[in-house]
């Protein structure tokens, strides 16, 4: 009996981490998201033609050059998912294309690759580009604790 409720709160205590986890933004120096690759960081930021844009930094968060990293974006509005087409930049990639007017917020999965044969790691992200009241970055990079 003591030794199953020990593990029922083991179980909870883990899922309120695991949580936690997953839900804390980390805010990126140009005012987007920040998300890692391998032992390397990117930021997802929306540009201010509405272009989806990734840098990579290194590990004291300067703009590294573009190595053999892989990125895929998908948009996914309710009109229907979209994959965006990317060009390279200097540090990472920025999107042909505008993301796709509709209404917000809408998810955006931008999948990382540490290079084209490693194991992708998709980040879901709710497209909100309103600004929050507290933090003044756009809502979908808030680093507030709401
Ligand atoms: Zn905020």
């Amino acid at each position: 009996m003591k030794m199953k409720s020990l593990l029922l709160v083991a179980a909870f205590v883990g899922s309120i981490l695991a949580a936690t986890a997953a839900e804390k933004i980390v805010g990126g120096p140009k005012g987007g998201r920040l998300l890692e690759v391998g032992s390397q960081k990117a930021e997802f930021f929306v540009t201010k033609d509405r272009k989806a844009e990734v840098t990579f930094y290194d590990a004291g968060l300067k703009p590294a050059a573009l190595g053999a990293q892989v990125v895929a974006i998908t948009a996914e509005p309710k009109s229907g998912r979209k994959t965006l087409e990317l060009e390279k930049t200097a540090n990472g990639y920025v999107s042909k294309t505008a993301l796709p007017e509709s209404a917000e917020p809408y998810r955006v999965v931008v999948q990382l690759r540490e290079k084209a044969d490693a194991s992708p790691k998709n980040y879901r992200i709710d497209l909100n580009l309103d600004k929050c009241g507290e933090c003044k970055r756009a809502e979908y990079a808030c680093t507030c604790d709401h």
